[in-house]
């Protein structure tokens, strides 16, 4: 402890802490808001303690390395945002029946609210179909302290665990008492044991058998795990994560009477732990993140063990089963289930001041904006309305006006597969494009790929490839060492284009090109390639970069610029001539190509400028 210090912390810096001081080895993560800083932070101080750190191409292939070296009895962890964890549930379903040798934590970083999200996902509930046991920081500190809890258990145990953190966890700041990371503990060797860790229908048959034996255990262990109880009162607060936060404020400001239960494991929930609380209480209050989970476990407890206590929750709407939960809304909560009267908010600072309304937008000088400009010139140019089949990633915004390009989006890799579906349900009267980027193209775009040339689909695919991970902060992804068009050309693709988005004359004649392809019942690739603007500024840090300014004798006011382009550095003036923000431009160009009037110019030589951008 002598070595310790207490330092401000990132809840999800806090995991990577106390991983690194659990003694990890092997660390693999696909980004995904709000996950992304676990991994950054082992890839930034990790490497000097020789853990073993990579971005994977999704999340599934991150589980199954680290999945792979927990095998060998290496600790690991892997990182994913909720939804991730659906694209790795196949080996995830396996590593519970196989079970692990060294220490091995999955974590899931829910995003209630859907702040960055298609959906609400409480990750808890596949740890109980999974028969993975869950656990559950609430603040930065016990996000560390959580964290070493879970490698201890799982290698204990020999079993994967899920670290289920929620936005409020992972990215608000606390102080954490931070502690010399321990050497990482990797595998000698990988001893073969194939009866265990093959899975062939007559070992998968007993090891089932063994797994719901040692659910059994699991279930018992998680009694003795340090669960907090604070004796208050005849009515019993059951908490879990972030939610104990709140609880802890509302009951502490305004002196509620009540006992309170934080349970670190939500799933399996601790028993006797609770069974021990209840028994003390004569109603129960069940208060957490998500869905219903921990409620349902207590609920079904009692049942079994005839005890007739009223329990209060979600179920109830008593607390809001949508988006997520408040200071506020858990004190209303607690407020109506114990019958008090207190008003929310009162304690709460009011500001005077509504902030305007800020859509999101692209970034100024975005090659994504255009190459949808382009896009939506070309197949206007060609008389086609095409079915644009959108999909995860920056590129998403381009659902906003005025570009309207993204008519679906669901899940990663969508873009292809719906786009196929929606050509074929319609006997293939629809035109596709499909849109997707570089990273979610290698995420999970390719085997869609595969498929549209085995069964010869029509449609155009547009792969926007800006080098980087760009949504999530700039991860490294394989566009950085594959050739995308190399690659498509390798499949079997025959009509495929890289083009720069910058480039406007030319990307636009390739568009008509590919979209011709297209009405000929072909697939066509164009992979539009040109960097991410933030990254192109880092990357050009120290140098002068141009801007872009209007001049306002040759403006005819003709709106091309703010209206179609949509760069955000651009604005209309109230006599409707442009004018350009010099402080957001990133001397991208691409609106002075599409000015009629060439009325929009350089401030100064911009080439060394758009070549070192397009070194990335
Ligand atoms: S050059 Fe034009 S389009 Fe590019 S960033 Fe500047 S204002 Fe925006
Ligand atoms: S495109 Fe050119 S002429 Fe039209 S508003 Fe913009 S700067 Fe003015």
């Amino acid at each position: 402890m002598s070595n310790c210090v207490i330092r401000l912390m990132l809840g999800n810096h806090a995991i990577a802490q106390g991983a690194m001081e659990s003694g990890l080895a092997v660390a693999a993560g696909y980004p995904g808001t709000p996950s992304s800083e676990i991994m950054e932070y082992i890839l930034d101080y990790g490497k000097e303690l020789g853990i073993y750190a990579e971005w994977s191409s999704n999340e599934k292939v991150a589980f199954e390395v680290a999945y792979g070296a927990a095998l060998a009895g290496a600790r690991a962890i892997v990182t994913m945002k909720h939804v991730g964890l659906n694209v790795a549930m196949d080996p995830l379903m396996s590593s519970a029946y196989t079970g692990v040798k060294g220490g091995f934590v999955i974590v899931t970083a829910d995003d209630p609210g859907m702040w960055s999200s298609q959906n609400e996902q409480d990750n808890r509930w596949v740890g109980l179909h999974a028969y993975i046991p869950v656990f559950e920081p609430y603040d930065p500190q016990s996000a560390k302290d959580i964290t070493k809890i879970a490698f201890e258990f799982s290698e204990d145990l020999g079993h994967p665990v899920l670290l289920r953190t929620v936005t409020r966890v992972s990215h608000v700041r606390g102080p954490v008492l931070i502690c010399p990371p321990s050497t990482p503990r990797y595998a000698d060797s990988f001893i073969k044991n194939p009866s265990r860790e093959a899975l062939i229908p007559a070992n998968a048959r007993a090891l089932k058998a063994e797994l719901i034996k040692r659910w059994g255990e699991i279930g018992r262990r998680v009694d003795e795990l340090p669960h907090a109880y604070v004796d208050g009162g005849k009515a019993l607060i059951i908490t879990s994560g972030v939610a104990y936060t709140y609880v802890m404020e509302a009951v502490k400001e305004h002196n509620i009477n009540a006992s309170i239960l934080n349970i670190i494991t939500p799933v399996p929930i601790p028993r006797k732990t609770v069974l021990d609380a209840v028994t003390r209480a004569d109603e129960v209050i069940v208060v957490e993140e998500g869905d219903p989970v921990v409620e349902e476990q207590v609920k079904a407890l009692l049942f079994d063990n005839r005890i007739n206590v009223r329990v209060l929750g979600k179920s109830e709407n008593i607390f809001p089963r949508v988006g997520e939960l408040t200071p506020d809304n858990v004190l209303s909560g607690l407020s109506k289930a114990l019958g008090l009267s207190i008003s929310t908010g009162r304690g709460s600072i009011r500001v005077n001041y509504t902030p305007p309304p800020r859509p999101p937008v692209f970034c100024p000088g975005c090659p994504h904006t255009a190459s949808f400009y382009e896009l939506k010139i070309s197949v206007a140019r060609a008389g086609v309305k095409p079915v644009f089949s959108g999909d995860i990633g920056c590129y998403s915004l381009g659902i906003n006006n005025p570009f309207n390009e993204q008519d679906t989006l669901t899940n990663m890799g969508s873009s292809l597969g719906l786009g196929m579906g929606i050509n074929r349900g319609t006997g293939g009267r629809s035109i596709v494009v499909s849109i997707i980027g570089d990273s979610t193209f290698f995420h999970a775009g390719l085997p869609a790929l595969v498929n549209a040339i085995f069964n010869k689909t029509p449609m155009l695919v547009l792969v926007l490839d800006n080098r980087v991970t760009a949504m999530t902060g700039g991860q490294p992804n394989p566009t950085n060492v594959i050739s995308i068009e190399s690659l498509v050309r390798g499949m079997g693709v025959k009509y495929v284009w890289t083009v720069d988005p910058f480039d406007v004359k030319q990307a636009q004649e390739v568009l008509r090109r590919a979209i011709e392809v297209v009405k000929n019942g072909e697939l066509a690739v164009v992979v539009m390639k040109r960097g991410c603007a933030l990254e192109a500024v880092r990357l050009g840090r120290g140098m002068k970069i141009p801007h872009y300014y209007v001049d306002e004798g040759a403006c005819r006011a003709c709106g091309i610029c703010y209206n179609l382009i949509a760069c955000p550095a651009i604005v209309p003036l109230e006599n409707r001539k442009a004018w350009i923000d010099p402080n957001m431009c990133v001397g991208c160009s691409v609106c002075a190509q599409a000015c009629p009037y060439g009325a929009i110019k350089p401030s100064d030589d911009v080439r060394a400028w758009l070549s070192k951008w397009a070194e990335m």
